[in-house]
């Protein structure tokens, strides 16, 4: 694979200094583009970031032949590097996402040099603050102009960057969650652990209902008794119960995230006692009246590790109880970020330098 680079002139981040980054409000300048065409990836083109030809029928914007990724590149808080946090996991799971959707596979080397390359030549764009990060969203879709619903003969792998701040506000104590009892993000042999465009939308109407209650994110159950906790918006979900950590099992229905596996291995590390299996939410209830319930949390790329203080479960609130000591979401979410900006040592080799 040949990585072309048709550069323009980089206006960088100081150019946007004083905008509210957020989360997704500024890109950067230049885009990764690859094309599949004649059963072959062709070579990848760095250009300016602009819209791109697409299909009036693509069967990407039709029928959701579409996949995507997300991670971050952050910037070395004593040494200015910049730093990928475990992209060969994005490239396998992308791997496995492509294969679900009929998509062809794009090598992981090839992925990890994408990446690593846009993120070179967009390196003036990364944050300096910590949290902040340079995101990345890789994007592969069908762009073949058909009306059959088969596999598209044309794809584009897009990557962009922007600059984001932390999705969450370190100020918010933590989140509430809504435990979504009537509309489900994914059932037994759907699409739920794979990272395709067609699982998000069908979220927006439950997500703006929850929002006009005053809910931060939705508690996703499962498809079958709307009894077992899975997801929490676009994170992963922990549940610490007396002393132990449990998260929901990756059953099919839920993301594989990555956020989700480097904190079992930090747990297991730490000597707490962790557990993948199904968490109902009469256990959840149970344990909250109990007072043992002592943590929920969230974990994703976006927000690292998010705190949730209550669950409103049909006419019950699951409460978590308060806490004396740093909370195991801090520790996690502290670590997390040390190893990522590079200030503490990364045992696990989950950084890779870009150089
Ligand atoms: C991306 C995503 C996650 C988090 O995965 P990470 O690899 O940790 O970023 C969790 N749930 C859903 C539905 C997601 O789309």
């Amino acid at each position: 694979m040949r990585i072309n680079r048709v550069l323009e002139k980089s206006s960088g981040l100081q150019s946007v200094i004083d905008q509210d980054l957020g989360f997704g409000n500024v890109f950067s300048d230049h885009m990764l583009v690859r094309e599949w065409a004649d059963n072959a990836w062709g070579d990848a083109t760095i250009r300016r970031r602009a819209a791109l030809e697409v299909e009036p029928t693509a069967l990407g914007i039709q029928y959701g032949q579409s996949v995507f990724e997300g991670l971050k590149a952050y910037r070395g808080t004593h040494d200015e590097v910049a730093r990928l946090f475990r992209p060969d996991r994005n490239a396998a799971r992308l791997e496995a996402s492509c294969l679900r959707l009929c998509i062809p596979r794009l090598p992981a080397k090839e992925f990890i040099d994408c990446i690593t390359e846009i993120v070179s030549v967009e390196s003036s764009w990364i944050p300096r603050y910590r949290g902040h990060a340079l995101y990345l969203r890789p994007l592969v879709f069908a762009n073949e102009g058909h009306l059959a619903v088969r596999p598209s003969s044309r794809y584009l792998f897009v990557i962009t960057a922007a600059p984001v701040a932390p999705y969450f506000s370190s100020s918010t104590p933590g989140l509430r969650l809504k435990a979504e009892g009537r509309f489900t993000r994914a059932a037994m042999g759907g699409t739920g652990a794979a990272k395709t465009s067609g699982n998000y939308a069908p979220t927006l109407q439950p997500m703006a209902a929850a929002s006009q209650d005053g809910f931060d994110q939705i508690l996703w159950l499962d498809a079958q008794e709307h009894a077992f906790a899975e997801e929490a918006g676009q994170m992963n979900v922990f549940f610490r119960i007396g002393d132990e950590v449990v998260t929901p099992e990756l059953s099919g229905t839920i993301l594989p995230g990555i956020t989700r596996e480097s904190v079992i291995t930090l747990l297991e590390t730490w000597g707490i006692k962790t557990r993948s299996r199904r968490v109902s939410m009469r256990e959840l209830a149970d344990a909250s009246r109990s007072g043992e319930l002592l943590e929920i949390f969230g974990a994703g790329t976006a927000a690292v590790v998010a705190p949730v203080t209550s669950i409103r479960h049909l006419d019950e609130e699951i409460s978590v109880a308060p806490q004396a000591e740093e909370s195991l979401a801090e520790r996690l979410r502290e670590t997390l970020l040390g190893i990522q900006h590079g200030e503490i040592d990364d045992p696990y080799d989950w950084v890779v330098p870009v150089l």
